[in-house]
């Protein structure tokens, strides 16, 4: 008797060989096994007799074999196998395999077989090519259904998968159901043995679906309830309360040289009402690049820093740390703020003290707002009051490293009042809503769709290799007319800093050769962090022309000159990523450029890339990367645990806000899940594979 927990190496009719391929695949269960679902399915449901009608259609028939031949061809050292057969009006079929000579022996004339796949017809014969077959004694799990298709590893293939199923299957009955009873029902959502019987062998697509749609709530009720149950610890805190001074805002915002925006408005309205509670806020501030985000986060610090408590701003790069530094100087230039920059390679403070007395300064509450990297929120640096801190580019920071940094934030308390600070997260890339909802549930939403008047749109082009003279010629005329260049070497992969670096190298000595009467910079992550302010102050002040950088040193740089970028291999890229990359232009009042470049010759690439040249509107990009490459993508590194059916539901808005209020209201009655033991565990389970806000 075989029960989920079983071991499938104790399993007789799997041999070792396939049990090294199953642990592999981190399959060591039979309840393992269970959740190994199909990624997609052959539709071989409709079983017909053969006629004209039917040619080009994939279909199922049932016939019987007549003749086998078995054609060698030496030269080739191919065997071609060729099958006839009869369906039931005795209309003559021919079935051919390359290379499976054994067909022959289990397809003995007289055999009555149902073969699946697309009809095709060849003078008096109708025709298959390798189809999917089976005795038609047999039950129906390779044709004549929908069929399941796995994902196949070298060794083992769907038909292996589906056959050691079927007979799993049995155990499913004895698997716990952690989705309350009651629930499922008014859901009209499947119990967990059906749902995965019809997710492998579906009877019909409307019951797969059902069966998807129970798979993908299973997931996102759980991860809500974790997203909850956060929130809940969270908001057990509390923090000081900071009144909406709405004379001192007004005054402010009526120092700013340009007009808020409504999203703006909104958004530091929502903000500045969070505050005035004595719980901590934790607010994601989801908006595009160049949306004007800053500027919130000085809006909300304004108050706090008025009553003389202490708020810190993280940047993910010591580039943009020193970059805000700036901005947050001269943007509170009138007001009588000390402001420190402080991060891990901290030498000087732009005041000249050591960082021995800046610490102590922010210890006894002599700095007032306090910029840096993560360096600034980790042990030896101690706060007097901290009241607020603002997580900006906020998915940079990378999935392990920002469920920590809620985590820090909690555990600040260390100076003279005992309570947490407000935290502020804001996005560098726009997230679209679903998504936001499902991931970071956690957090209160303001979001930036509208972006500031005055921006001009940036003329983005997809340029083949056949173009790419006239490229850099339109970047020499560009520059005569003092403009600045963005090339971009982008990389996937985070760890392959040395290969970035070289070939960030390559690209600026190739460019240097081309363009041997300009200057150009380089930007890389092995340069020290005084290498990359130098070149970032020579690009600022003009004497750099073309500054080449990798995607290390991508973040919210600010140069409202530079009016072309140009990455490279853009079709390595999300759209979202390739937008964040297209916002370091168009900053300033000139016209500006984004140029894609590719050699791919992929028509779907293309096709995606056009997306960036049709829309300039994040959210609308974000979302489309969400349809077509999965939320990985955009949340940085993969989210590792989350299964793809939850992943293609995240679409699912609807079912996600059920998701959402159901947990509320399971924990509203029962805050520890004393009454829902099988949930509870599910939970813990869940929390330890996957990474929430
Ligand atoms: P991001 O959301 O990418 O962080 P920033 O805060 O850096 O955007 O803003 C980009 C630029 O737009 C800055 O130069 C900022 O001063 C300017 N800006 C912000 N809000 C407005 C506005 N309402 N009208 C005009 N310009 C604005
Ligand atoms: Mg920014």
């Amino acid at each position: 008797m075989f029960t989920p927990k079983s071991l499938l190496k104790n399993i007789p009719k799997i041999t070792p060989k396939y049990v090294k391929i199953l642990d592999k695949l981190g399959l060591f269960t039979i309840q393992d096994f269970l959740f190994y679902l199909p990624f997609r399915y052959d539709d071989f449901s409709k079983t017909v007799s053969l006629s004209d009608e039917h040619i080009d259609s994939i279909m199922t028939v049932c016939a019987k074999v007549t003749k086998v031949k078995l054609n060698r061809i030496f030269k080739r050292r191919m065997t071609i196998a060729e099958i006839f057969l009869e369906d039931e009006n005795q209309t003559p079929l021919k079935a051919i395999w390359f290379n499976q000579p054994f067909i022959i022996e289990s397809l003995s004339v007289g055999t009555i077989v149902r073969l699946s796949g697309k009809l095709s017809r060849e003078g008096k014969y109708f025709t298959l090519t390798a189809p999917a077959w089976e005795k038609a004694a047999r039950e129906e799990t390779n044709t004549g259904r929908l069929v399941p298709v796995y994902p196949e590893t070298a060794g083992i293939s769907s038909k292996w998968i589906r056959w050691q199923m079927k007979t799993f299957l049995e155990t499913a009955k004895y698997l716990e159901n952690f989705v309350p009873e009651d629930l499922r029902k008014k859901l009209h959502l499947y119990n967990l043995s059906s749902a995965l019987r019809q997710i492998h062998f579906p009877e019909n697509s409307e019951k797969l679906l059902i069966a998807q749609k129970t798979f993908a709530f299973r997931e996102m009720f759980l991860m809500q309830m974790k997203s909850l149950q956060v929130k809940n610890i969270w908001e057990a805190q509390s923090a000081i309360s900071f009144d909406f001074d709405e004379k001192l805002v007004k005054k402010f915002t009526e120092s700013l040289p340009f007009e808020l925006t409504n999203a703006q408005r909104k958004a530091s309205f929502e903000i500045l009402k969070n505050l005035e509670k004595t719980r901590p806020m934790n607010r994601l501030l989801n908006g595009d690049v160049g949306s004007g985000k800053t500027i919130i986060a000085a809006l909300s610090a304004l108050n706090i820093l008025n009553k003389k408590y202490q708020v810190a701003i993280l940047a993910p790069t010591e580039v943009l740390a020193k970059q805000h530094f700036e901005s947050f100087c001269k943007i509170f230039e009138n007001y009588n703020f000390n402001i420190a920059l402080l991060t891990s390679s901290y030498k000087l403070s732009p005041t000249k003290i050591t960082r021995q007395k800046l610490l102590e300064n922010i210890k006894t509450g002599e700095i007032n707002l306090v910029i840096g990297t993560h360096a600034i929120i980790q042990k030896d640096v101690k706060f007097k009051n901290l009241a607020l801190v603002v997580i900006d580019e906020q998915h940079r920071f990378g999935v392990a490293q920002r469920s920590t940094l809620q985590q820090e934030t909690m555990e600040l308390k260390d100076g003279e009042i005992k309570t947490v600070p407000h935290l502020l997260t804001m996005t560098a890339t726009p997230i679209p809503r679903t998504l936001a909802i499902a991931f970071f549930g956690s957090l209160d939403l303001s979001i930036l769709d509208e972006m500031p008047k005055n921006r001009k749109l940036i003329i983005t082009k997809i340029i083949l290799p056949t173009q790419r003279t006239q490229i850099y010629n339109f970047m020499r005329s560009e520059i005569t007319a003092d403009r600045q260049v963005f090339v971009i070497l982008p990389f996937v992969e985070e760890s392959k800093v040395l290969t970035e670096v070289k070939a960030a190298t390559e690209e600026y000595k190739q460019l240097s050769a081309i363009f041997p009467e300009y200057n150009l910079g380089l930007l890389h992550g092995r340069l020290k962090s005084k290498e990359k302010e130098k070149v970032m102050q020579e690009f600022g002040n003009k004497k750099i022309q073309i500054l080449v950088s990798t995607s290390v040193v991508e973040v919210g740089i600010d140069i409202p000159n530079a009016t072309i970028i140009l990455i490279e291999n853009a079709e390595r890229f999300g759209l979202s990523q390739l937008h964040q990359f297209r916002g370091r232009v168009g900053r300033g009042v000139h016209q500006s450029y984004c140029f894609l470049f590719t050699n791919t010759d992929s028509k779907n690439s293309i096709e995606r890339l056009r997306a960036l040249e049709k829309s300039n509107d994040g959210f609308e990009l974000s979302q489309k990367d969400l349809e077509l490459r999965g939320p990985g993508q955009l949340l940085g590194k993969a989210q590792s645990g989350i299964s793809d059916i939850a992943m293609e539901n995240l679409n699912n808005l609807k079912l996600i806000k059920i998701a959402r209020l159901e947990a509320q209201n399971i924990l509203t009655h029962d805050p520890n899940l004393k009454n829902h033991p099988l949930l509870n565990k599910a939970l813990l389970q869940f929390s330890q594979n996957i990474h929430l806000e």
